[in-house]
């Protein structure tokens, strides 16, 4: 996932009429579908500030979604490119290449592609990020925190009280406008 979220094009109407014949046959589509209507109906959802979230790992545990509805967002605009990219190797990686055994991200979520040297592009797999976390807080310290967490609204059920957010050390999690469902990093960082 990019920063670029794209935000929801049709109407309510729109939606409605075009997904009523799924709904019949896709019992995973009804229960997507369910979650939408909430969040029209309530006109909020719940996003997290990645300019105070401190990387403790609880959004990957604490969600009612499995696996999590928080996925790492890739920033492009800060990203440095970096050969050696923090977020992307473990510590001590013996050397480095895609092999699993030097990558930090549990799960593989992570994609290293070769730019031009010495500059390397990382993208996030977004269906296999658990939203831990590793690579955020690992990108925070040594890198340009291009990595960063959001919660994403095709997977979230939006709960009135948000379980990860019950949570969060950091008061990282609030209600924002669901016509503006996500706080991006690169946003923040041209404000400040
Ligand atoms: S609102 Fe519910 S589904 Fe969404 S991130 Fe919070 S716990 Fe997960
Ligand atoms: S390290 Fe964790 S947060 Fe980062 S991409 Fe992998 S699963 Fe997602
Ligand atoms: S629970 Fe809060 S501090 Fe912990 S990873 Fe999630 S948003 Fe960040």
């Amino acid at each position: 996932m990019t920063d670029k979220v794209e935000k929801p094009k049709l109407t309510r109407m729109e939606f409605l009429s075009l997904t009523m014949g799924r709904l019949a046959v896709s019992a995973l589509g009804a229960v997507g579908m369910l979650g939408w209507l909430r969040r029209r109906k309530k006109n909020t959802v719940w996003q997290i500030d990645p300019m105070t979230c401190v990387s403790c790992g609880q959004c990957a545990t604490h969600c009612v979604v499995s696996p999590s509805a928080v996925k790492c967002v890739q920033s492009y605009p800060i990203c440095g490119y970096c050969r050696l990219c923090f977020g992307y190797f473990t510590p001590n990686a013996p050397e480095l290449t895609s092999a699993a055994e030097n990558q930090l991200c549990p799960t593989g979520a992570i994609e290293r592609l070769f730019v031009e040297d010495p500059y390397w592009e990382y993208n996030i797999i977004e269906d296999a990020c658990v939203g831990c976390a590793k690579c955020v807080e690992a990108c925070e310290v040594f890198g340009n925190a291009s990595f960063y967490l959001q919660v994403r609204h095709d997977v979230c059920v939006n709960c009135n009280d948000c379980s990860i957010a019950r949570h969060c050390p950091s008061d990282s999690f609030s209600q924002v406008p669901a016509d503006e469902p996500y706080i991006l990093k690169h946003d923040q960082e041209l404000l400040a």
